[in-house]
């Protein structure tokens, strides 16, 4: 028996509770991974409320990230002691998930850790900061160097935004943080941002093209902030995006795209094949200043993570959040 949170559905309303649970059979080709640390990302805390449609299948174990040791092995690439990571491929939603004590993965799915990460540092970046070197990945894969101009980082104090905004900061890039929370200045400048810019800036209905701003930008929020970055780009301009924190829509038109040959990057996480999550997870042990890490995280203990999750959806938590679990 392991302790984990459980998502339970019995009838109409979901309930969650930290329960003694017993983990499946590990099946061929899975990983049995004594869980080091986990986290908590936006998406989690939409599992863990309700709050969103995220779990799949009930009982569920929520946790889309998880760090440990392999225990026992049924895969050929992982033996006992590997020090691993597990990033989505659907952990959380329709597999259990990483706020466990252990949890049985398939090893298809598992990163070893690069040198230079610990296990805690992993849950430090956890989804939302892989997510982020994702980000930067694209940016650089569309051209846009240091050299073309001012990047945007949206939602810049959340999860993705905070790493993307050290990282950006790190590679060379004058980085300008857009928030709703002015207050955090000191916070977004000591990552790297080298300009605040005011989240009513970029907020209310987009026109279809607006003064040329930004060479790049890192999008969190979507809806009628990542319309305004849009038409806000420069010429030949790239918008990575990422998030849903502020909508799921998208109320623009086709003018930047064909005006200014602005590209609309999509950047996902959870299916995001293995070759590129080994680079992004060696691409964070190299550009990602592991001070600023330790300065955007919050630990959270794991009785104290349902109490925690409503936070995400008001917009309250500040950089990463570690959940030790050892
Ligand atoms: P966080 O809650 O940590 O950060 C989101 C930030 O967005 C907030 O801190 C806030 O920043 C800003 N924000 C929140 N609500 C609004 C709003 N209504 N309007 C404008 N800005 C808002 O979440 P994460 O960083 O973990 O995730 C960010 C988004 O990225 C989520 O939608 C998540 O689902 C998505 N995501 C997608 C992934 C993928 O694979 N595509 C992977 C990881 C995350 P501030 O206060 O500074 O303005």
């Amino acid at each position: 028996m392991v302790q984990a949170i459980l998502i339970e559905k019995p009838e109409d309303t979901q309930t969650v509770a930290l329960k003694e649970i017993e983990l499946p059979p590990l099946a061929e080709g899975d990983v049995a991974v004594d869980v080091a640390y986990s986290t908590l990302n936006y998406k989690d805390a939409l599992a863990i409320t309700g709050a969103g449609p995220v779990v799949r299948s009930f009982p569920m174990v929520p946790g889309i990230d998880c760090s440990g040791i392999v225990t026992e092995s049924n895969h050929p690439d992982f033996a006992k002691g590997d020090r691993v990571v597990l990033n989505g491929w659907g952990v959380g939603e329709k597999h259990w998930g990483g706020l466990a004590e252990r949890a049985h993965l398939k090893g298809d799915w598992l990163v070893k850790l690069p040198e230079g990460i610990s296990l805690r540092q992993a849950m430090a970046i956890g989804t939302a900061g892989y997510t982020a070197m994702l980000c930067v990945m694209a940016l650089e894969a569309h051209g846009v160097t240091p050299e073309r101009g001012e990047v945007v980082v949206t939602g810049a104090t959340g999860g993705v935004g905070s790493v993307a905004t050290a990282l950006l900061g790190k590679l060379g890039y004058t980085v300008a943080a857009v928030t709703g929370r002015p207050e955090e200045e000191a916070y977004l400048k000591s990552l790297g941002a080298s300009s605040i810019v005011a989240r009513e800036e970029v907020s209310g209905k987009a026109r279809p093209l607006n003064k040329e701003r930004w060479a790049g930008a890192v999008d969190v929020v979507g809806g009628e902030v990542l319309a305004n970055v849009l038409s806000m780009m420069a010429y030949r301009g790239t918008v990575a995006a990422c998030g849903l924190a502020g909508s799921m829509s998208l109320p623009t038109s086709v003018a930047p795209f064909i005006l200014r040959n602005v590209t609309l990057a999509g950047v996902d996480s959870v299916m995001c094949p293995l070759e590129d999550r080994i680079e992004a997870w060696n691409r964070l042990a190299a550009d990602l200043d592991m001070d600023k890490l330790a300065a955007m995280e919050m630990e959270v203990a794991l009785e104290d993570v349902i109490a925690t999750a409503p936070k995400f959806l008001e917009g309250k938590v500040r950089g990463r959040i570690v959940v030790p679990v050892a």
